[in-house]
């Protein structure tokens, strides 16, 4: 009955595994739920105030497709300030979500067959998203040794003929690794003077938990670079707006002409509603977000003492975003969907396998929760796996 297309794929995992929480919880079960990758705080209440003024006002009704002029400009702005970079407004598409930005780029880019370099672990969706648009995911294991960063080497010895594109995703979901300039600058020197795009997922920009650590996008390297990158990012995660859908793609003119074709064919333009509040979002105060990252790095480092007492289990410190990603290999022989199963079921703490993001052996663990309930999944794991050992 259903297209081939639709059938290569699986339902997001992150998502159907949250849901799955959420509903045992409103059956009435107490699950700890480690799963959810969005953080708990409301949205701030300027931002709500545009989106309902925007509501009053009237502003309900379709927009250019590629996003209001207002927020396109907001998103120049923005670009300049975090990144120093400059853009037009011809190079920025205003998408449902950095999700439908990311869909709507492989869409574009993509032919039959062209290959997609993904570093391992990746989120979710990039392989699902790549074989929806004809193209391979080529799969590129990192190390933790390595903190889960690509190696310049390694990076050389995956390119062939048919690579069409990069992704790199820092700081990562799910890992939480951090690529400093000088390893974006070894990555450049390998893709200089390619026909290779590069495609640098920064939704968690903001989101750095150690103070060390200084973000970097890899589109800063050279003008050259520059020319070859495609940024995504969104207000989701900055802004703890999940729900209201915005996110941006910015680069290439020519794609993001393509792109907003292709968003004018499927989905029109994101909600008026919500482009309103992601002005108020990126032109708004952002004091706040020191006092949210604050709470990201206090909840990391009490996940991360308790992660200790569980037997066997050995965790790489993440340097931003809002994910723990611990080595679980000594349990049910490194099945991780197994694990995942067991502590749902009989431990009552959802996490979400390290396979869905292609390591096995591993989970991840949300920080994006309160301390209570991060402490009661970690005494729960603790007591559960201390009875398999
Ligand atoms: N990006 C978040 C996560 O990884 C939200 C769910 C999703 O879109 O995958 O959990």
């Amino acid at each position: 009955m259903l297209a081939d297309r639709i059938k290569s794929i699986p339902s997001s995992p992150t998502l159907s595994i949250t849901a799955k929480a959420k509903a045992m919880k409103a059956a009435g079960i107490d699950v700890a739920s480690l799963a959810a990758g969005e953080p708990d705080f409301d949205t701030p209440e300027h931002i709500k105030e545009a989106a309902i003024k925007a509501v009053k006002e009237g502003f309900t009704k379709y927009t250019p497709v590629g996003g209001i002029l207002e927020l396109k400009e907001a998103v120049i702005n923005f670009m300049e300030l975090e990144y120093g970079l400059k853009y037009d407004p011809e190079e920025v598409l205003v998408a449902c979500g950095g999700k439908q930005a990311l869909y709507n780029l492989f869409q574009v880019i993509l032919n039959p067959g062209d290959g997609v370099i993904i570093p391992a672990p990746y989120w979710v969706s990039y392989p699902p998203m790549v074989l929806l648009a004809g193209g391979k995911p080529v799969i590129v294991q990192t190390d933790e040794k390595d903190g889960f960063k690509l190696k310049p080497e390694t990076l050389k010895s995956h390119l062939s003929p048919w690579t069409k594109a990069i992704i790199i995703n820092s700081p990562s979901n799910p890992t939480g690794s951090v690529y400093t300039k000088k390893d974006l600058e070894a990555l450049a020197e390998v893709l200089a003077g390619k026909n290779i795009w590069i495609i640098s997922d920064d939704v968690y920009h903001k989101i750095i938990l150690k103070d060390e650590v200084c973000w970097a996008s890899i589109a800063t390297v050279s003008p050259e670079i520059k020319e070859k990158t495609l940024i995504v990012n969104a207000v989701s995660k900055t802004y703890s707006m999940t729900g209201w859908r915005i996110g941006f793609l910015i680069g290439n003119k020519e794609i993001i002409k393509a792109a907003t074709k292709l968003q004018s064919q499927s989905t029109s333009n994101p909600s008026s509603i919500a482009q309103k509040a992601a002005v108020a979002a990126l032109n708004g105060p952002q004091d706040f977000l020191t006092t949210w990252v604050d709470v990201f790095k206090k909840r990391a480092q009490r996940l991360l003492g308790l992660l200790k007492e569980v037997p066997g289990v050995s965790c790489f410190e993440p340097e931003g975003a809002f994910y723990a990603f611990p080595c679980m290999k000594k349990y049910f022989n490194g099945d991780s969907l197994k694990l995942a199963e067991y502590l749902l079921e009989e431990a009552k703490v959802a996490v979400v396998p390290g396979i869905a993001f292609g390591q096995d052996g591993f989970v991840r663990l949300s920080f994006a929760t309160s301390l209570a309930t991060i402490e009661e999944a970690l005494k729960r794991m603790k007591t559960f796996l201390e009875m398999l050992t």
